[in-house]
């Protein structure tokens, strides 16, 4: 297998599952800080918000203290003014705090203590309850400090009425400088609360009115009942540091962290303080966050859904990847398998072909030669180079080379053994132009370049004259050369058929050699054989090449004339006998030996109904010719 694709494929798997744990991640991140930004901007506007009311509620409350103050400051200068200090029975003075106190809101009551701690006058009873208030705050430290400007202290409850007030007092200075007693006024503790309660904070919120040592003014927090507030982080730890500032995550009021803020008045000793507690704020966002939860879940199913499909497009396209590379593995060994078979069948094919006794000659479907093994070459003494390319004419002697093309044509794409040839015999050419018999067997297959056609070629030459010399025997006399008695007559009878059918003419005639038995006696059997040779040589030479000589047996001849009457053949008879009379034979004492013949000529007729028939006849006028003296001719009379 591929190992580069595989390494390939493995990263890309891991890409795709980094990427997607990536998506994830950031998917899950983006909704992270959105809701941390709805958190970030709930926190925030809670903080403005109680920035905003705290900052309020200090401007209202020190309006109304200075509004106060004033009425204070003037009923002060009054007194200073009269100069006759501070007696219970000044009806002055009482009316002059009633009419104040009336147009002071928010007022309970005005009175002025004496130096002695006693109670003056007031704007309630007259003449004023001789109670000694001297322990009081509101007086013992206008008493004890010149410079003490507006006093506020901690919400009382009246001696002489029983009702919870905020004291506010100044010192009274006669010009003289003399102390003449402290103006105090009795404010309303509700008109505090009420200025907490006009600011209409959000549920949730709490606000208080403190002094800077931690004493409540009015308070709207449940805290306010219960706890020490001097030990609170207000007190004890902002405030200390900063005169006014927003708290986040921390407490303010209480143990619980709270989103606050709180502001000091720098004219009068005043801290307005305004907190929610932070649970209760994040609770609305915890509701909001909770109500995208499943959102965010759908979106993280649908994100996963899809790298889900991802992953599974991808595991399919890497299974169909492998399933390729193993494919092609296999095809590839079988490739490999088949290459080598090829190869081993190539060696086998190509030994064969160089090895081979026969000529091996593969053509294509246009008679091109496409292979010559080495027979080849020694066959038709080309090499191999010279004819691959060229066309199988080549090969073939020119007056055949015609026909052989027609033959191919014709061929075609055939590839049936029996018409393409087995054992054929035809003629080849060599190089030189020379020709020799060859026997040819094709065979034919179909390649992808088309058909092939493979001739094994064998020269037949030494085989054809074996089987010359074979029919000679059968057919040839051995000493003389000629026709042998058996190939006479076939052939006669094939004559003497075909001049019957259309009537031709046909002479036969025998002839014999005169004292044959003398001449054997008298020189020796081998001087006759000589004589026979020679006579047979004469009459051969003397003969037309279409007549027939044949040796009957003994010292007897016979010849057929094809197309011959009586007198051709007499006139043909004559010139024989004359041949043989004029040639002898030269022996080896130097003389010349002598012979002749007889001659006895037969022409067909109609009453002759075979050769046999025509041969008696001519046997009939031999023996007249011998009995007439021999060395003559002697014509059978017509049939
Ligand atoms: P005639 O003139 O009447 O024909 O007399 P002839 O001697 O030829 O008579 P005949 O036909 O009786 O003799 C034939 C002789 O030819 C007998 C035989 O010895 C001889 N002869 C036959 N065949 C051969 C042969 O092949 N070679 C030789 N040397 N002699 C042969
Ligand atoms: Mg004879
Ligand atoms: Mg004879």
């Amino acid at each position: 297998m591929n190992v580069g694709l595989t390494k390939a494929m493995h990263r890309a798997g891991r890409q795709l599952i980094l990427g997607a744990l990536a998506a994830v991640l950031l998917l899950n991140g983006v909704l992270a800080l959105l809701a941390w930004q709805e958190r970030e901007a709930a926190v925030l506007a809670a903080a403005a918000q109680a920035q905003h009311a705290a900052h309020m509620v200090l401007q209202r409350a020190e309006t109304k203290l200075q509004q106060i103050d004033y009425l204070l400051t003037g009923i002060s200068e009054v007194v200073a003014a009269r100069g006759n200090g501070l007696r219970p029975d000044d009806l002055y003075l009482h009316r002059l705090l009633v009419r104040r106190n009336a147009l002071a809101d928010g007022v309970r009551w005005l009175f002025l203590v004496r130096p002695d701690g006693l109670l003056a006058v007031t704007s309630q009873d007259f003449p004023a309850p001789g109670i000694d208030v001297g322990d009081r705050r509101y007086f013992s430290e206008q008493k004890e400090d010149w410079e003490r400007g507006l006093f506020v202290g901690e919400v009382l409850t009246s001696r002489v009425q029983g009702e919870t007030f905020i004291p506010l007092s100044r010192r009274v200075v006669s010009d003289g400088g003399l102390f003449f007693g402290v103006i105090a006024a009795g404010m309303d503790p509700e008109r505090l609360r009420g200025l907490l309660q006009a600011q209409e904070l959000p549920p949730g919120f709490e606000s208080g009115i403190f002094l800077p040592e931690g004493l409540p003014l009015a308070c709207e927090m449940s805290l306010c009942a219960t706890a020490n507030l001097a030990e609170q982080p207000l007190f004890a730890a902002h405030l200390p540091h900063r005169q006014q500032g927003t708290v986040r995550g921390v407490p303010l009021l209480g143990a619980e962290t709270v989103i606050g803020a709180y502001e000091a008045s720098r004219r009068y000793p005043l801290v307005v303080a305004v907190q929610v507690p932070e649970a209760q704020l994040l609770a609305a966002w915890r509701d909001w966050l909770w109500g995208r939860v499943p959102a965010a879940l759908g979106l993280n199913l649908a994100l996963l859904a899809l790298v889900g499909l991802a992953y599974r497009q991808f595991t399919r396209r890497r299974e169909a990847v492998y399933a390729l590379e193993r494919a092609n593995a296999e095809l590839e060994r079988r490739v490999a398998e088949r290459t080598a078979q090829l190869q081993l069948s190539e060696a086998r094919a190509r030994a064969f072909m160089n090895t081979a006794m026969d000529a091996v000659v593969v053509i294509d479907g246009t008679s091109r030669i496409l292979e010559f093994n080495p027979a080849a070459e020694r066959m038709f003494a080309y090499r191999g180079e010279e004819v691959i390319g060229q066309s199988l004419s080549l090969l073939v002697p020119e007056e055949l080379r015609a026909a052989h093309e027609a033959y191919v044509v014709r061929a075609g794409g055939r590839t049936d053994v029996r018409f393409m040839g087995q054992g054929r015999e035809v003629q080849g050419r060599r190089r030189d132009g020379s020709r020799f018999p060859i026997e040819v067997t094709v065979g034919s297959a179909c390649s992808a370049h088309g058909i092939l056609h493979v001739g094994i070629i064998r020269d037949i030459t030494e085989r054809k004259e074996a089987e010359w010399q074979l029919q000679r025997l059968a057919t040839v006399d051995g000493l003389t050369g000629v026709f042998n008695r058996r190939a006479l007559m076939e052939q006669g009878e094939q004559l003497f058929a075909l001049a019957c059918r259309y009537d031709w003419d046909l002479a036969v005639m025998m002839l014999d050699a005169d004292h044959f038995k003398a001449v054997n006696d008298h020189y020796g059997h081998h001087v006759g054989d000589a004589v026979l040779k020679r006579l047979a040589e004469r009459v051969g030479a003397v003969l037309r090449s279409t007549d027939v000589l044949g040796r009957l047996g003994g010292e007897e001849f016979g010849i057929i004339l094809p197309e011959t009457d009586m007198d051709g053949a007499r006139q043909l008879g004559e010139r024989l006998l004359e041949a043989i009379r004029a040639s002898g034979l030269r022996l080896d004492d130097g003389r010349e030996l002598r012979f002749s013949v007889s001659i006895g000529v037969a022409s067909r007729g109609a009453a002759d109904a075979d050769l046999d028939a025509l041969f008696r006849r001519a046997d009939a006028a031999l023996y007249a010719a011998k009995r007439g003296g021999r060395d003559r001719l002697e014509a059978a009379p017509a049939s």
